[in-house]
C-alpha cells in the first residue's frame, strides 16, 4: 500500500517558516514512529504569481484534486497589496477552497491551560474551553449572485446576495452532528431565522437532519448575534457551532480571540469523501502570513503543528497520534516555552519559530 500523500503548500511571509516546522513534525513521524507521507510541495499565493504571474498554477489546483490532504502557511503581503483582484495572493487560496469544494470549516477554540492568562476574559470563564465551529465555507454571501456595485438612478448600490440550498445546508449540518457525536454530543446552530429567509431555510433544515439522523445528539438553535453574546458570556456551554459562511467568519474570529494568540490557531476545510473514502482537506493556520515579523524567526508554528494535528485525526484517523501531538504542544507550553507572540510573563526570553519546533519534537520523543 502506498504511503498517504501530503502536499504543502508554505505560501508568502512568514508561511515557508511555519511549514518548516511542520516538516520536522512530519519527518519524526516517519523515523521514531514508521509512519510515513508522501509529501510534495509547491507554490501558492505570492510565491506563485511571482512565478507563474497566477496565485495558483494549475498543475498545482491538479496536484491538490490529487493528494490526501494539503497543508497551507499563509498567502499574502504588501508587495501584492496593488495586484488586480484577480490575481491577488488570496484569490490563489478561494480557488483552492472552491475547486475542492471544501464546504465545511472547522474552526477549534481549545484554550491551553497554561495560556488561559492570554485570554482577554477571566481566567475561569476560558480555562479548559474546547469548542469547535464549523462554519459553511462554500456558499452564502460571500458566493450569492447578483453581485456588484450598480449604478441606480443617480447613485452607486452595492449588492449581494445570501443564498443557501437545502442541500448545501444539509450537508454542513450533518459534517456538525458526525464531530458532536465524537466530541461533547451537542450542536448549537446559528443564524438570523427572525429576519432572514435563508436563516428560517437553515433552521428547518438542520432541524429535519437532525430527527432524521441525528436523535442522538443535543441540537439547539441561537439567533448568531445572541450567538455572539453567548460566546463572550459563557463559552464553555457550546459544544459544536455549525453556522453559514458570513456569521462563522464572524463567529470564529470572535470565538478564537477567547484563547489568546492568533498564532496559536489551527483550523481544517473538508469537503466530500474521495475514492479512498478520505474527505477532500486543506488544513491551515488561521492567521495570515504576518509581514511585520516574517524572516525574523520570530513567528510561532503552534498553528500549522496543530492544523497537521488536525489532519491526523480527520484526513488519516490517527486520532492518538493526533492526541500525542497535542498534548506535546501543551507540555512544551507548560514548560514555560513561549514564542515572542506568547510573552507575557515577567523575565521570560521567547525561542525561536525553530527552537519551538524542537522543542515540540523532543517532546514527542518523550512520549515514547
Ligand atoms: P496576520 O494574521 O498576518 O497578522 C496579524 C498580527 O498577528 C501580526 O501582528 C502578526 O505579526 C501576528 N501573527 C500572526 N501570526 C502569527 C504567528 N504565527 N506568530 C506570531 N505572531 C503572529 O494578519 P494581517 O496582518 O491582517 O495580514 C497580513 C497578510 O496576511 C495580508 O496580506 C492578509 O491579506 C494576509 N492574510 C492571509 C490569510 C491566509 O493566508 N489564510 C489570513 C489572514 C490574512
Amino acid at each position: 500500500m502506498s504511503n498517504p500523500s501530503l502536499l504543502i503548500l508554505p505560501g508568502d511571509g512568514i508561511g515557508p517558516e511555519v511549514m518548516a516546522e511542520v516538516r520536522k513534525i512530519i519527518d519524526w513521524y516517519r523515523t521514531s514512529r514508521g509512519i510515513a507521507f508522501d509529501v510534495s510541495e509547491d507554490l501558492v499565493g505570492g510565491a506563485a504569481y511571482d512565478v507563474h504571474g497566477t496565485p495558483l498554477a494549475d498543475a498545482t489546483m491538479d496536484k491538490a484534486q490529487a493528494v490526501d490532504a494539503v497543508l497551507l502557511g499563509a498567502v499574502g503581503g504588501p508587495k501584492y497589496d496593488d495586484l488586480d483582484f484577480s490575481v491577488k495572493p488570496e484569490r490563489g487560496l478561494l480557488r483552492l477552497r472552491k475547486e475542492m469544494d471544501l464546504f465545511a470549516n472547522l474552526r477549534p477554540a481549545q484554550c491551553f491551560d497554561a495560556l488561559a492568562d492570554f485570554s482577554s476574559l477571566k481566567k475561569d470563564v476560558v480555562a479548559g474551553l474546547d469548542i469547535m465551529i464549523v462554519r459553511e465555507l462554500t456558499s452564502g454571501i460571500y458566493y450569492g449572485e447578483p453581485r456588484g456595485i450598480f449604478e441606480e438612478g443617480n447613485e452607486r448600490v452595492g449588492i449581494n446576495t445570501q443564498r443557501y440550498t437545502e442541500s448545501e445546508i444539509a450537508r454542513v449540518a450533518r459534517s456538525a452532528f458526525e464531530l458532536a457525536r465524537k466530541r461533547g454530543n451537542k450542536v448549537c446552530s446559528m443564524e438570523k431565522a427572525n429576519v432572514m429567509e435563508s436563516g428560517i431555510l437553515w433552521r428547518d433544515v438542520v432541524t429535519e437532519v437532525h430527527a432524521a439522523e441525528y436523535p442522538d445528539v443535543e441540537l439547539s438553535h441561537m439567533y448568531a448575534d445572541a450567538g455572539a453574546m453567548q460566546l463572550c458570556r459563557w463559552p464553555k456551554q457550546f459544544d459544536v457551532i455549525v453556522t453559514d459562511n458570513l456569521f462563522g467568519d464572524l463567529l470564529s474570529d470572535a470565538a478564537a480571540m477567547l484563547t489568546g494568540s492568533l498564532g496559536m490557531l489551527p483550523s481544517a476545510s473538508l469537503g466530500s469523501p474521495m475514492a479512498n473514502g478520505r474527505p477532500k482537506a486543506l488544513y491551515e493556520p488561521v492567521h495570515g502570513s504576518a509581514p511585520d515579523i516574517a524572516g525574523q524567526g520570530k513567528a510561532n508554528p503552534i498553528a500549522s503543528i496543530l492544523s497537521f494535528a488536525m489532519a491526523l485525526r480527520y484526513s488519516f484517523d490517527m486520532g492518538a497520534e493526533a492526541d500525542r501531538l497535542e498534548k506535546a504542544v501543551e507540555g512544551v507550553l507548560g514548560d514555560g516555552v513561549r514564542t515572542a507572540d506568547l510573552l507575557g510573563e515577567e523575565g521570560v526570553t521567547p525561542v525561536s519559530t525553530g527552537e519551538m519546533g524542537d522543542a515540540i519534537v523532543a517532546k514527542l520523543s518523550a512520549s515514547l
